[in-house]
Formats: C-alpha cells, sequence, structure tokens
C-alpha cells in the first residue's frame, strides 16, 4: 500500500532563524560549480536526469548549475581537475552515500554547516531517497533530484533552518510528494533572494581581495 503519509526527514543539525534577506540584484549568470562523488553507485541515467531535475528547481531561483563527476578516490585516482579546486560558496560538493543516518531511514541526507552558516560539502543518503520513491509515484531520479538541491539548499542558504513552504520543507508528505511529481516543489521567494544576497556579498568580497591583490603586484 502506497503510504501517502510518509514523512520524510532532513536532517537538522543547526536550528537558527531571523534570517537577514537582502533584495540586492545578483549579477547576470551567476553559475555554481558541485562536484558530485557518487559513492552510491547510482546508476549514470538516473544520476543525469537527477542533476537535469536539480539544474531545473536551481534555474527557477536564477542560478546555473555546472555539475563536475568525480570518482570515489578508493576506486579512481584520477579525478577531474576541478575536483581539486578550492571550495566555496560558488564550488560545493555532494556526495551520494550508499547509506542511510543512524537516525532511521526517514532522513535523506545532511549539510555540513559551521555555527556561522559557513560549508561547503553536504551528503544524499540514497537508500532514503529509494524509500520514498517506493511510497511515492515520483520516479526516483526525480526524488533524488529534490533531495540534492534541498541539500545544495542548506549549503546556499548558510543555514540548516527549514521552512514552511517549498523545497526546504522538513517533511515531504502528500502534498510534498504529488508537487515532486509535478515538479513544482521549489525555493520560495524569500529563499531565493537570501541566496541571491549571499552571493553577491561573496562575489563583492572576492572582488575586493582581487584588487588588493592586484594593487600589491
Ligand atoms: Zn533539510
Amino acid at each position: 500500500m502506497v503510504n501517502r503519509s510518509f514523512r520524510a526527514r532532513l536532517v537538522c543539525c543547526l536550528l537558527t532563524t531571523g534570517l537577514p534577506v537582502a533584495a540586492s540584484a545578483l549579477p547576470a549568470g551567476p553559475e555554481i560549480t558541485i562536484n558530485i562523488y557518487n559513492d552510491a553507485r547510482v546508476s549514470e541515467g538516473i544520476l543525469s536526469q537527477a542533476e537535469h531535475e536539480a539544474a531545473r528547481i536551481f534555474q527557477n531561483a536564477g542560478l546555473d548549475i555546472a555539475w563536475i563527476a568525480c570518482q570515489p578516490s578508493k576506486t579512481s585516482p584520477i579525478t577531474a581537475a576541478a575536483c581539486r579546486s578550492p571550495l566555496g560558496l560558488t564550488h560545493l560538493a555532494l556526495r551520494i552515500v550508499p547509506w542511510s543516518s543512524h537516525l532511521g531511514d526517514s532522513i535523506f541526507g545532511s549539510a555540513f554547516l559551521s555555527k556561522d552558516g559557513d560549508g561547503v560539502y553536504c551528503d544524499v543518503f540514497y537508500p532514503s531517497v529509494e524509500t520514498l520513491h517506493r511510497d511515492s509515484d515520483a520516479s526516483s531520479s526525480r526524488v533524488l533530484g529534490h533531495v540534492m538541491a534541498h541539500e545544495i539548499g542548506h549549503l546556499l542558504l548558510g543555514t540548516n533552518a527549514h521552512s514552511a513552504l517549498g523545497i526546504m520543507r522538513p517533511h515531504w508528505q502528500g502534498e510534498e510528494l504529488r508537487r515532486i511529481g509535478m515538479g513544482t516543489l521549489l525555493f520560495t521567494p524569500q529563499q531565493v533572494r537570501h541566496i541571491q544576497a549571499r552571493l553577491v556579498s561573496i562575489s563583492a568580497t572576492l572582488a575586493v581581495s582581487d584588487e588588493r591583490m592586484n594593487n600589491e603586484q
């Protein structure tokens, strides 16, 4: 029997409130690069569709995503040069792992953030993705894409807090599962503004840093 009341809980390690929301305009064409570590050996077809799904969700937030396939180090010591690039808010890393949290299989992933909201790494627990897929009408690739977007969303928002609406809801039940199936579970306008504000802030900081380096040369 399909369990429509399945409550999919995503890890929330740090709860913060009172997110500052700035309305700064984002420079045209911001791109977020994401290293993908497919430890769970998700098939190429499913992963490709999931990346497409997550990219579509971020396009709705005005962001372009560039995925970089990084092989697990145990099986392949050779990785793309970009996999060794410095990581920051515009270059994140997502690992799809073949296990679930010890807290239970209803937890889909974890975003690793400092108390200041800084972090570049997140995990997705693939067995939990498959569980939700089985309990819904949404394909595994579509569920995976949404969970990837949710965990990346924590990094971009700089918080493990959740919201009452949209893709950052902590619990995915009947309504969320239907919206995943329809592709309409997205970031809220407030979350989009917050992500954009953080990226603008990072961009400004880098620009000042570059200017100082140029002046010192
Ligand atoms: Zn979450």
